[in-house]
């Protein structure tokens, strides 16, 4: 076993009584009496025994010492909406404002011409008809900051103004960029939509020309022997409003037509999408995400061959 067996539970061992009790006031005596609770609390409280012990789904103990401390993160900072925020330690920049990372993100397809995405004013600019772009590199699961803003010259209206989109997994998903600031669409079009599948649980865009920040958290679905175990799952919060909650994938939708779920592949590039709309992107960045238990993941409630292979 790669952690210790806890010990049946002992009593609690006695509080000793304290010293100048007998002299305290009848108040502090009763402020002492309504603090009991904590002060029972056993003595080796953060000891190297201490909780249930390790069963067959999982692996560790409660509270079990031996097992891996997370990793040391060093946390960014958040944007304004003059100055880009810093990503955390641990992040994978793909776009921060320089000619460097422009080099991050090439054509999707075979250019039809000689339109590309631009860098302009520190950011990643959309010029329509150079169509979508996506990262060199490939990823699955993660944790996706990226930043966005809309043309401040209103033009169009529902799916027509300011209209991009994040893809994960070259296309498999689309979480949906639109300037839907008093610009009303069908819900499930809507900004921090899953396009086709489920609406935003709320609307907190800012105007066209100021920046709107996405956080993502994607987790692609799940099969096994041909099963799906984990329909995949997105959380999107939008300027700090959650709008997707642990949202099911369904098959990641579509335009018009139901999509059905299905397995997606294990990696692939972050898409951004060319609309028609100059929709420009800033502080790009991800966090590459564990698996969870049921992909082999080593923590949560494991199945009982995982818990047996950990031990
Ligand atoms: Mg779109």
């Amino acid at each position: 076993f790669g952690s210790p067996i806890n010990p049946p539970h002992s009593p609690h061992p006695p509080h000793p009584p304290h010293p100048n009790l007998p002299i305290m006031q009848l108040s502090t005596r009763l402020a002492c009496f309504s603090t009991l609770p904590f002060l029972l609390t056993p003595v080796i409280a953060d000891g190297p025994f201490y909780g249930d012990p390790p069963d067959a789904n999982h692996p560790w103990g409660v509270h079990d010492h031996n097992r891996p401390q997370p990793k040391i993160v060093t946390p960014g900072t958040f944007s304004s909406q003059e100055v880009p925020g810093k990503p955390p330690s641990d992040a994978v920049v793909l776009f921060d404002g320089t000619e460097a990372t422009m080099k991050n993100w090439v054509p999707a397809g075979k250019p039809k011409n000689d339109k590309r995405w631009t860098l302009t004013n520190g950011a990643l600019q959309c010029t329509p008809g150079a169509g979508t772009v996506k990262t060199t590199a490939e990823f699955g699961d993660c944790q996706l900051h990226i930043e966005w803003t809309a043309p401040t010259q209103i033009k169009g209206k529902s799916q027509g103004r300011g209209n991009s989109g994040v893809f994960f997994l070259g296309g498999a998903i689309e979480v949906q960029v639109l300037d839907n600031d008093n610009n009303p669409s069908y819900a499930d079009g809507m900004a921090g939509s899953v396009y086709g599948v489920a609406p935003p649980m709320a609307n907190p865009l800012r105007k066209p020309g100021e920046w709107q920040a996405y956080d993502i958290i994607f987790r692609r679905p799940v099969y096994k022997d041909g099963m799906e175990v984990d329909p995949g799952r997105v959380t999107v919060l939008i300027n700090g409003v959650v709008v997707q909650d642990n949202t099911p994938l369904e098959g990641g939708g579509g335009h018009r037509g139901r999509s059905k779920s299905r397995p997606f592949p294990e990696s692939g590039p972050l898409t951004l999408q060319d609309h028609g709309n100059t929709t420009a992107f800033r502080n790009i960045w991800y966090r590459p995400l564990p698996p969870r238990a049921v992909e082999g993941g080593t923590d949560g409630r494991l199945t009982k061959e995982a818990a047996m292979a950990k031990r």
